[in-house]
Parts: C-alpha cells; structure tokens; sequence
C-alpha cells in the first residue's frame, strides 16, 4: 500500500500537518512525504514506486498555470510546488494510480487535468450569496453543509448524500473538464468536490476530512480507507 504527499510553507523548509499523515495511518496506509522535483524522470522513477499520491491543503495556486493574471485577492503561492505536484499528477493519472486531493489538492488536481478555478471567490462571485467558507471556528468543527451526487464515487464511499464539512478555503474548482464530474456542491453552488469518471479512483474535496475522522458519525474515514483500498487493489 501506499500514500504520499508533501508540502511546505516557504523556501527554507518543508512542513505538513500531521492530521494527514495519521489519517493515511489509522486508513491502513503508509504515508511517504515527497520533496518537490524536477527532473522528468526523477519524478517519474519516483511515482513508480507509489501506489497512489494524496494531495495535502495549503497555499494558493499560480494562476498563470491555467491562463489567468494574479488579481488582488490571490494569496501566498509557491510555484515550485505546483509544478512538482502538476508533474506528479500526470504521471499518476497516466498510469491510473489512485489520487486524493484535499483543500488546496483538489484545486491542483484539477488544474493538473485542465479544469479552471477560482483565484478568490469572495472577490470574483456576487458576495451576497455566498456561505462562509472560511470558518471562524476550530478544525474540526463541520460548519456547512454539501449535497452529494448519487452517481458518483464519493456517493459509493459516504452512503449520504448530505454531508457536514469543515470549511478553510477562498479559492475553489469552477469548471472541471471531460471525463470528470462535480459531485458535491455547497448550497451556493460552490464545487466541493469533483472526481473522474474514467479513472479507477481520482477524488478531490474543498474541505479537510483528516481534520474530521475521530467523528463516528462522520464519511471521512471511509473515503481514506477507500483510497487506500483502491492503493492496494
Ligand atoms: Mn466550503
């Protein structure tokens, strides 16, 4: 089995939360943390020897990588990351490896493939009809709600098709392209989540289940664990 991911919050040091790393753990994996690469094949060598890659939340993403300019309500970006991560998403995707994408992943994955997204909905999208999607409350506490899809992966993994998520985020999926569908929405139409319709397992969702899996109640630890079943399968 496997699992993978990286992140980091400057130039000087790579950090990651450790909420992912357990999460992965308690699901049954074994979680590997990745440096950002170059070379080609180095990356390729690497994505070889994963069963499957999980994208962890932080930063936003360069907006020059789907055609965009910066606009004022952009945040803190660290290209170096996006270009190793976009690198790993493509091998991934080439060689139908399984792939989770959390937050800030979810967006990249779907930038990965040739979806669009936006930079700041609070600047970009009528404000008066908007939730607050960055909540004002402790990590693990679920603060809206997200409609789920009946036809679609994330259905077969949470049985439900209304979940409550944490919220942490400005930027969020727009359109995502062919052979993938969105199958979670907020109430405002925000995309909280999107997955390929053509891959064995290519999940991404706007909020942070690993913040989530102590909740008996709750979907979160079944989507890690059916990411790692489909890492082994
Ligand atoms: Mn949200």
């Amino acid at each position: 089995m496997v699992l993978h991911h990286l992140w980091r919050t400057d130039c000087s040091q790579y950090t990651i939360n450790n909420r992912n790393i357990r999460a992965i753990e308690i699901a049954g994996g074994i979680p590997v943390m990745l440096p950002y690469l170059k070379g080609k094949e180095d990356i390729n060598d690497l994505m070889n020897k994963l069963d499957g890659l999980y994208l962890t939340g932080g930063y936003d993403i360069d907006p020059t990588l789907f055609d965009e300019e910066p606009i004022p309500g952009l945040g803190t970006i660290i290209p170096e990351r996006d270009r190793s991560e976009i690198a790993f998403v493509e091998k991934m995707i080439e060689t139908n490896k399984p792939i989770l994408g959390v937050c800030r992943g979810s967006q990249l994955l779907n930038i990965a493939v040739g979806g669009t997204m936006y930079q700041d909905i609070y600047s970009q999208l009528d404000t008066s009809n908007l939730l607050q999607h960055q909540q004002k409350a402790p990590f693990d506490h679920r603060s809206h709600f997200v409609n789920i899809k009946e036809d679609s992966l994330l259905y077969q993994l949470t049985g439900k098709e209304k979940v409550k998520v944490n919220s942490y985020h400005h930027q969020t999926n727009h359109r995502v392209p062919k052979d993938f569908q969105i199958c979670a929405t907020a109430s405002d139409g925000i995309v909280e989540a999107f997955e390929s319709t053509n891959h064995r397992f290519v999940l991404g969702l706007q909020w942070h289940p690993e913040g989530l899996i102590d909740y008996k109640d709750d979907p979160s630890l079944s989507i890690y664990q059916g990411f790692i079943k489909a890492c082994i399968d």
